[in-house]
């Protein structure tokens, strides 16, 4: 998508501080960090957000997730503790619309949800 930031981020356009990729996924850290660790786990596919997803993207959630386990172990915050975030639509604050899941880790959370 050719205005999007995030598939900017992919193809290189836009500089940012990779922590894992593969074929699937990328993720980098979030350029306004909400927590000491803060990373961004984002699909190759340009998918708007949450409510655009599809039955055939049923795998590649599930990979997110996984990816997101994988990176807190990589990072060394699986055992104490992390939160996975989807801000989906404007009344969630979604500001990117290009699919990401926060993934937050550092410290203790508020209790909000
Ligand atoms: P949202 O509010 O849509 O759930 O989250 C978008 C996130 O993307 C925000 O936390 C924001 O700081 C981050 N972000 C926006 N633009 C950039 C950028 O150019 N680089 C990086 N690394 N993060 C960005
Ligand atoms: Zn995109």
């Amino acid at each position: 998508m050719a205005d999007c930031i995030f598939c900017k981020i992919l193809n290189g356009e836009i500089p940012s501080q990779k922590v894992y990729e593969d074929e699937l996924v990328y993720a980098f850290r979030d350029i306004n960090p909400a927590a000491p660790q803060h990373i961004l786990i984002i699909p190759r596919e340009h998918i708007a957000g949450a409510n655009a997803l599809e039955e055939k993207h049923k795998e590649l959630v599930g990979h997110i997730i996984l990816t997101a386990q994988k990176i807190a172990r990589q990072e060394g915050f699986a055992e104490d503790g992390f939160r996975i975030v989807n801000n989906c639509g404007e009344n969630a604050g979604q500001t990117v619309f290009h699919l990401h899941f926060h993934l937050l880790a550092g410290g203790k959370f508020d209790q909000m949800v």
